[in-house]
């Protein structure tokens, strides 16, 4: 019989492994999730042609933590599965992040090798190098090269020029920015790189598949949660709630936008079904120069499913600039400014002892997959 309680606001893959990490330690733990189903940023959906498509993006596992391996690993087998991502470019295939084999696809043999032996002297040891170093380097010719990335792969729609960097610092799966100085065409380095068999919904449901486990969905938290005032107080239901609080989503929303709202990313997505075995010759095609769709996602290549005949694109708009409603997919968007705002509320939560901020839209950062159950582990470890 379990004594202990905890609250778990919002279910995708940090709630999730929150809320499963606090049962195996001896809570009872209950969890509201504001939508019809649970999985975040992580939904996925099957086709009527068969095919499971990831609802807001592709996201790969990617990490070098074997701990978080071997914890995501309980909840459903995993595939070994290296992530390619290919530019559209002048009618060219070319492999991203920029590397050997991209440079002579776009600027001929003879180019690339003189750019491969300055990215050699300016970097010595480095094997990946971001735009922003380029344009910081003093050598004209890889400046010219950064700034090749930033018009040309980078889109304006993106908009990767928030304050001084091309590429918001804490981006942890943003490899579109780099050249790579030999021919690795893999998107991801991590020494583990895989995709669960069932999808990243089935790990996820089998996270919360336990007893001491209660799920709410289609539930606003904030209309259980709400802040006493005494500016240190939960309210559960209108009574202090002295226990943990695990709170995933936008912490602006909690302190009722007082200091006003952060900003985020978001873009559309649409599915077009194709009778054909593979339409595109890799999984996630770049086409920044579109002003329809920026990024096409042929999910086949990324499930595995053994299904001929048939394939699935997910198509992406370019990203505007909001605030957050529930359940949107999106990202914060991470600069001086938004930081500054952003810790006024850290600020007004550190004062409320059970409330604890995880994930990549409560902590506003651009957390991967890996780092969000790392975040996860190293917070109910602390309880
Ligand atoms: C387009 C895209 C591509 C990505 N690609 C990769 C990748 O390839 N590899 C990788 O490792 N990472 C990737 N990521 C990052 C990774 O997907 C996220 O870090 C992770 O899924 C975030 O999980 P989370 O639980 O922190 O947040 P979320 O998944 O956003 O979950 C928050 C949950 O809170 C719920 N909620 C919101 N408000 C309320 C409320 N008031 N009451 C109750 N519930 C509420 C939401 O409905 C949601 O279910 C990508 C992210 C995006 C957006």
């Amino acid at each position: 019989m379990n004594t202990k309680e905890a609250i778990v606001i919002g279910l995708g893959i940090s709630g999730c492994s929150a809320a499963r990490l606090l049962a195996e330690s001896g809570y009872t733990v209950t969890c509201f999730e504001g939508e019809s189903h649970i999985g975040g940023s992580l939904f996925e959906e099957i086709r009527p042609n068969g095919i499971r498509v990831q609802t807001h993006g592709p996201s790969v596992f990617h990490t070098d933590s074997e701990k978080v391996y071997q914890f995501i690993k309980r909840f459903g087998a995993f595939f070994p599965y290296n992530h390619r991502v290919f530019l559209s470019y002048q009618n060219k295939m070319v492999p991203l992040p920029l590397n050997a084999n991209s440079l002579q696809v776009i600027f001929g043999n003879r180019q690339a090798d003189a750019l491969l032996s300055r990215l050699s002297a300016a970097f010595p040891g480095i094997k990946r190098i971001s735009a922003d170093r380029l344009i910081d380097s003093h050598d004209a010719k890889l400046i010219d090269l950064g700034r090749f990335i930033i018009e040309n792969i980078l889109t304006q729609s993106i908009n990767r020029k928030d304050g001084s960097s091309f590429i918001p610092a804490d981006d942890s799966y943003m490899n579109d920015a780099f050249v790579d100085i030999g021919n690795d065409d893999c998107y991801y380095t991590d020494s583990i790189q895989a995709m669960p068999m069932q999808g990243f919904m089935s790990i996820m449901e089998n996270m919360i598949d336990h007893q001491a486990i209660s799920v709410y969905l289609n539930t606003d938290a904030l209309s259980r949660i709400s802040l006493h005032q005494d500016s240190t107080t939960i309210l559960f239901d209108g009574v202090p709630f002295k226990a943990p609080i695990i709170y995933t989503p936008s912490i602006d929303k909690l302190f009722d936008y007082r200091f006003g709202a952060l900003p985020y990313r978001t873009g559309k997505v649409s599915f077009l079904d194709v009778q054909t075995d593979f339409q595109n010759e890799c999984a996630v095609l770049l086409t920044p120069k579109n002003k329809d769709t920026i990024r096409i996602t042929e999910s086949k290549y990324m499930t595995l499913q053994d299904i001929s005949g048939n394939t699935s694109l997910m198509l992406e708009s370019p990203y505007t600039e909001s605030s957050k409603g529930m359940g949107e997919p999106f990202e914060p968007v991470v600069n001086a400014d938004s930081m500054k705002l952003y810790s006024k509320y850290a600020d007004l939560a550190k004062a409320y002892p059970s409330l604890h901020l995880l994930g990549r839209i409560a902590c506003f950062r651009n957390y991967s997959i890996s780092e969000s159950i790392e975040q996860a582990i190293g917070t109910v470890s602390g309880f």
